[in-house]
């Protein structure tokens, strides 16, 4: 038979509607067997002792993104933290930083979305549609490989330092989307529009502390993106000027 043992989960819980509330910690003692994910603990808690504790979650398999908080002090998504990793019992789950909370682990995503869509995240064309598919190399896909893979759990806006004294900064996230596209060999958005994230509140605001790379579950590497994009803003301002120059000439 498979031994349970004993943990002591201690849970941030607040509710923005409920006047005069005030965050604090609820603490559940539950019997955890090995291989039982942080999510699944919440799920019982909320189906057989306190139906009021509210979390996102959905695909359980590290895919939606949607379960991302801060667990033990690290960010990352419930659905693929097994409580048996830590060296302790006692698990505290707090909700995602640089957010308002709404309800105890649920947090208001709005500016994370707003940010996600100023950079336009899909593919802009000028060209005539093909009859077919755009085809694409093995190598110009490989360019986009880890930039796809990004599951908008959110997981890299808690943890950016930038963020949390500049909520009119792009954040980590939208930085990644964009280079997705502007690496992508079939997207054709004009030059210009890098130059709506080109000043300290986008792509020369991230501090380079690589923070977005550890949060992320997915392995993508947010910081590449900002270093890739500052190199294209600087390439085609660079090209501007020797056009000038040449017709000036
Ligand atoms: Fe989540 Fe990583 Fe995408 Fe950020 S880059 S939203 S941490 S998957």
């Amino acid at each position: 038979m498979i031994k349970a043992n004993s943990y002591t989960f201690k849970i941030l819980r607040y509710d923005a509607k409920e006047p005069g509330s005030r965050p604090r910690f609820a603490t559940y003692r539950i019997k955890v067997i090995p291989g039982l994910t942080v999510l699944a603990v919440l799920i019982r808690i909320r189906d057989e002792i306190d139906g009021t504790l509210s979390f996102r979650c959905s695909c359980r398999s590290a895919v939606c993104g949607s379960c991302a908080m801060v667990i033990n002090g690290k960010i990352d998504l419930a659905c693929r933290t097994q409580v048996a990793i830590f060296d302790t019992d006692t698990i505290i789950l707090e909700p995602l930083p640089n957010f308002e909370v709404i309800r105890d682990l649920v947090v208001d995503l709005t500016p994370f979305w707003q940010m996600y869509e100023k950079v336009q995240p899909y593919l802009i064309r000028h060209s005539p549609n093909p009859e077919k598919e755009i085809p694409q190399s093995e190598e110009e896909r490989r360019r986009i490989d880890q930039y796809v893979n990004c599951i908008l759990c959110a997981c890299c806006y808690g943890a950016c330092p930038v963020l949390a004294r500049d909520p009119n900064y792009m954040g980590p996230a939208a930085a990644a989307k964009l280079e997705r596209f502007v690496l992508d060999s079939r997207d054709e958005r004009p030059a210009d529009v890098l130059e709506s994230v080109n000043d300290e509140h986008g792509v020369w605001g991230c501090d380079t502390v690589f923070r977005c790379i550890d949060a992320c579950p997915k392995d993508v590497r947010p910081t590449d993106a900002f270093v890739g994009l500052r190199q294209e803003i600087v390439k085609k301002r660079f090209q501007k000027m020797l056009g000038k120059a040449k017709d000036e000439a």
